[in-house]
């Protein structure tokens, strides 16, 4: 498996499976790094991907945004083999804490990725976690998280998604409450959206924050998104289009 590694801006690096674009995060701080999101590896491929490219450093946390496998995988074997603590939304983690459906669409959909023409075959496979955690952090909108961190709640890819800004390194981790397409944020495909209302609702609240640097779980990282969202805001009342 290809794995692309690279820095964002200072302390903050993009972790991606060119394959699937997928990107998860991490983010260096005084007390060790943070991942946002894990990976899609069960077995921490991802996750030691990133870390065998790092000076060495505590694994403090996992911050996830959904439960997604291709985003929530590797966090079982960062806490196992870090004992990075794994925080998430209520609703992700109850999810995450079941056992993991076995049926073979539920093994099928975890192998399609959320970009790209595929994804409509994602809807029609019953999808479920493929790691089982033991325990989680929930965690609730506005909270800040290890002095950096500000949760925001924004349901509508899935219940309990979380958005996390970093108000120090000024990066919205935005997961898959939105996209970005090139230079241009999008939303997501509309098929992959369990809720139109609260996606919208959750995608304009985002577009509000004004941030600079915007790091979604897909595709490639915007720096200098300031206008980019400007330009996403008003897009919002168009209709959905199928791909996002
Ligand atoms: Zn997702």
């Amino acid at each position: 498996v290809a794995f692309e590694f690279f820095a964002v801006q200072e302390h903050v690096w993009c972790l991606r499976r060119a394959s699937y674009l997928t990107c998860s995060y991490v983010v260096g701080t005084p007390k060790g790094y943070v991942f946002i999101d894990a990976g899609m590896g069960s077995d921490g491929a991802d996750a030691r991907a990133a870390l065998d490219r790092l000076p060495p450093a505590p694994v403090r946390t996992v911050l996830l945004t959904h439960w997604h496998n291709d985003h929530s995988a590797g966090s079982l074997f960062l806490h196992e083999k870090y004992g990075a603590e794994i925080f998430c939304h209520e609703k992700e983690g109850a999810k995450l804490t079941r056992e993991p459906p076995r049926n073979l669409g539920a093994r099928l959909s975890r192998l399609v990725p959320e970009s790209g023409p595929l994804v409509l075959l994602k809807g029609l496979l019953n999808d479920g976690p493929s790691v089982r955690l033991s325990a989680f952090r929930p965690v609730r909108d506005g909270e800040l998280l290890l002095e950096q961190f500000v949760a925001l709640h924004t349901p509508g890819h899935t219940g309990g998604h979380l958005a996390y800004f970093d108000r120090m390194n000024g990066v919205l981790f935005a997961g898959d409450a939105l996209a970005v397409v090139g230079k241009r944020v999008r939303r997501m495909a509309k098929h992959v959206t369990e809720d139109h209302a609260d996606a919208l609702a959750s995608m304009r609240r985002l577009a509000n924050l004004g941030v600079d640097t915007l790091a979604p779980g897909h595709r490639y990282p915007l720096t200098g998104a300031r206008e980019a969202m400007e330009r996403f805001q008003h897009t919002l009342k168009d209709p959905w289009p199928l791909f996002g």
